[in-house]
């Protein structure tokens, strides 16, 4: 496994495969778990060589974000792409990705606007930009994202088809603890306490959906859920049912036969920012919308 720290090597592996070789690519910000090694496993089976980047990359974090905390575990991250069958590693230095005369921004302007939109402003202009330049760096055949990241997945994958970046996004399903909680780097910040409180989240995004395949109203069972979750001492930043892929409002009825949905949340257990979604509906089983 190589291991390359910088934009101008990584520039000069790429050319030495030549344009015909099928690159898998998995964009990560290290601290790597099992959700993680799902897209990279995805990665091997499908094409010849596995890139792997892990970047921690400042431009997607607010000024209060957590960028200086943010765990990082290089040999771990190493030893997980080693056993995944990794080929290349891409661990660049801010400074080397983003030299000081750097000044060109992506925007997507439509589909980032809801859900964490308004509560992350400037995050998905910073995930576009660097997914934009790895894209470019890496040149894949596939790319692959969780969808544990819903949105971010369908922003960077508008994106692609915007701007005509001849890469095909794949979205993983979300890995999950045997309790339900999303896998994620940033459960490690978790108390105990609010670690055994964390998989309700999960239950009542699985409630809300169960109440609209049922045909109920929407309303009552995104409050009730609300409620049930505050009262466990979670802060809501949002509860909500969208459309999939264009995240517009989902209104009743639904229709589970003809459209996808996702039931998505973003919450705050003490200090730490949880995000956790449900796909439904038409397209969520066979993935043909992604
Ligand atoms: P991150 O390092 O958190 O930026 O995540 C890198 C990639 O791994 C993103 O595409 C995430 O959506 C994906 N990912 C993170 N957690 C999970 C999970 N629990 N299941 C599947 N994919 C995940």
């Amino acid at each position: 496994m190589l291991v390359i720290r910088s934009v101008a090597e990584l520039v000069e592996w790429r050319q030495i495969q030549g344009p015909q070789c099928k690159v898998g690519f998995v964009p990560t910000m290290g601290a790597l778990h099992a959700g993680h090694a799902s897209l990279l496993s995805a990665a091997r089976q499908g094409c010849d060589l596995v890139v792997l980047s892990i970047f921690v990359n400042p431009t997607q974090f607010g000024p209060n974000e957590d960028f200086e905390k943010y765990p990082r575990t290089l040999d771990a991250d190493l030893a997980l792409a080693q056993h995944e069958g990794v080929d290349v590693v891409f661990a660049p230095s801010p400074g080397d990705f983003y030299p000081p005369d750097f000044s060109t921004q992506i925007r997507e302007i439509e589909v980032s606007s809801p859900l964490c939109g308004p509560f992350r402003p400037g995050h998905f202009q910073g995930v576009t930009t660097v997914v934009l330049k790895l894209l470019n760096l890496v040149r894949p055949s596939q790319a692959y994202f969780g969808l544990k990241d819903l949105q971010q997945f369908l922003v960077i994958k508008k994106m692609v088809e915007d701007l005509s970046v001849g890469v095909t996004i794949v979205g993983i399903p979300t890995l999950r603890e045997p309790d339900g909680l999303a896998m994620s780097s940033r459960n490690l910040y978790l108390s105990p306490e609010d670690r055994a409180l964390a998989p309700s989240l999960y239950k009542q995004l699985t409630a809300v959906r169960d109440e609209a395949l049922a045909n109920r109203p929407l309303g009552p069972s995104i409050d009730a859920a609300k409620t049930e979750l505050t009262s466990q001492g979670f802060k809501i930043q949002y509860l909500e049912m969208r459309v999939v892929p264009s995240l517009t409002e989902a209104s009743a009825p639904i229709d589970a036969h003809k459209y996808t949905y996702c039931v998505a949340a973003a919450v705050y257990l003490g200090k730490t920012r949880l995000i956790d979604n449900i796909l439904f509906g038409k397209a969520s089983e066979d993935m043909s919308w992604a």
